[in-house]
């Protein structure tokens, strides 16, 4: 038995740009029970589900042995039953309780083991002696069952007979893809892992903002085509980078969405470009947030903006994360479960990417046409016609900043960055100032 049963199909109506963290929390329980990994039927199950929240997403098989970039398209992996059983018959190590408990890419097994040769196939975490680790085997050709210490501990019996019902063969490897097309062709990347098993901050969380990311940009105009990829870790990102060449060639902007469940302030890492616009985008939509927050450099370790940064590619892609891999004592273990994964975290993060995706449609360079000394704004009513108030007092200093920044060369997000005011006074004084003739948006 699984230890969860799917939580009820309700998926809020398309359109519907405002939900609640119970709305992004009920997808990632849904989620939660499936068995995924770099491959298999877990993978297409999700995106099966995903499709219910995004009709339009297709699902892209890829056949075993397609040369991507410098990979191949792994067999295909799959698996049914696994368990350790005593002497008695019975299940002390069972698949269908944790699917944690196998290690991911497990060639089948059967038989009997004497614990000490079946000891060479377990891992646990020793410091974390109740919790189950997270392991797989994507290229190794072997096999394990992953438990909690106590468990391990426990085997006392001198044999144990073994089963891995699994199946590693040749098949495919499932990428889900969805266009959200706007304005114009350039395009942001939204890229989230997908093969993770049944961990939900790792990255069920990642995968339930970027699903409601979309759905909220459906629902709003926009200059910027919106391009979601659901595709396993590493192996996916570089699948879909090796087939979509004319894509990657429209990508303006891009964020890897992970571990954004969790209560931690957030992390964002920069791209491997570092002053790139998204970059600036997002640390000035945590500045916004007044957040507790990290901004980090880029390096090359992580999650997909490891290849979408690689220097044959250098996209300005940066990753939005909370408290990041391997710092919170839940990671890659049975505790990364529903219980971690707070339904406000996931709201603020929601939130936080649809402020991003406001900026980046938002900003622009706009060109002062009154430079030479500065133009009279009273004659024109926009200087202090209600005066003494704090937010009279900034609104004029935006009216100010934007004028003596807008040369060309600073765009909004610059001029927020300056001058610490908020981006929607500014951009609210640039419009007032194009309505008056003072200020146009500057083309290149
Ligand atoms: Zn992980």
């Amino acid at each position: 038995m699984m230890p969860l049963t799917a939580a009820p199909a309700y998926v809020p109506a398309t359109g519907q740009p405002h939900p609640s963290g119970a709305d992004l929390h009920a997808l990632v329980r849904r989620l939660f029970p499936i068995c995924r990994s770099i491959t298999g039927d877990g993978v297409r199950q999700s995106l099966a589900i995903l499709q219910e929240y995004l009709p339009e997403l297709q699902v892209h098989e890829v056949p075993s042995g397609t040369p991507v970039l410098d990979w191949e398209v792994p067999r295909e992996w799959n698996i049914r039953d696994a368990w350790i059983k005593n002497a008695r018959g019975e299940r002390v190590v069972d698949f269908r309780a944790h699917n944690l408990h196998v290690v991911g890419y497990s060639l089948p097994v059967q038989g009997w083991f004497t614990l000490d040769e079946l000891k060479k196939h377990l891992y646990s975490l020793a410091e974390q002696p109740r919790l189950i680790p997270y392991r797989t085997a994507y290229y190794a050709d072997a096999w394990g069952f992953c438990l909690a210490h106590e468990q391990l501990l426990a085997l006392a019996d001198p044999t144990y007979e073994v089963c891995i019902d699994s199946t590693l063969a040749p098949g495919a490897l499932t990428y889900g893809e969805l266009l959200v097309p706007g304005e114009t062709d350039e395009e942001v990347l939204i890229s989230s892992h997908i093969c993770h098993p049944s961990l939900a901050n790792d990255n069920l969380s990642g995968i339930a903002v970027a699903t409601f990311l979309a759905r909220y940009l459906q629902a709003q105009p926009r200059r910027y085509s919106y391009r979601f990829v659901f595709a396993p870790g590493t192996i996916g990102a570089i699948t879909w980078l090796s087939r979509n060449a004319e894509a990657v060639g429209r990508i303006r902007h891009g964020l890897v969405l992970s571990l954004l469940g969790e209560a931690g302030g957030f992390t964002y890492k920069k791209s491997r470009r570092g002053t790139a616009e998204v970059d600036r985008a997002v640390a000035l939509a945590l500045r916004e947030a007044a957040a507790p927050h990290r901004v980090i450099d880029f390096k090359p370790y992580g999650y997909d903006e490891r290849q979408y940064c690689s220097p044959g590619f250098n996209l300005p892609v940066g990753c939005l994360s909370r408290t990041p891999y391997g710092e919170f004592p839940e990671y890659h273990t049975s505790a990364d479960n529903l219980a971690f994964v707070q339904p406000e975290a996931l709201l603020d993060s929601l939130q936080l990417a649809q402020t991003v995706a406001h900026l980046l449609e938002a900003n622009r360079c706009y060109q002062n046409l009154s430079p030479y000394g500065e133009p009279a704004l009273g004659r024109r009513g926009l200087y202090g016609a209600v005066s003494g108030s704090a937010h009279a007092a900034s609104a004029q200093m935006a009216l100010l900043w934007v004028l003596n920044l807008s040369d060309g060369h600073h765009d909004l997000l610059a001029i927020a960055e300056r001058s610490g005011l908020p981006f929607e006074q500014l951009r609210h004084a640039a419009d007032l100032l194009c309505a008056h003739d003072l200020l146009t948006p500057f083309s290149n």
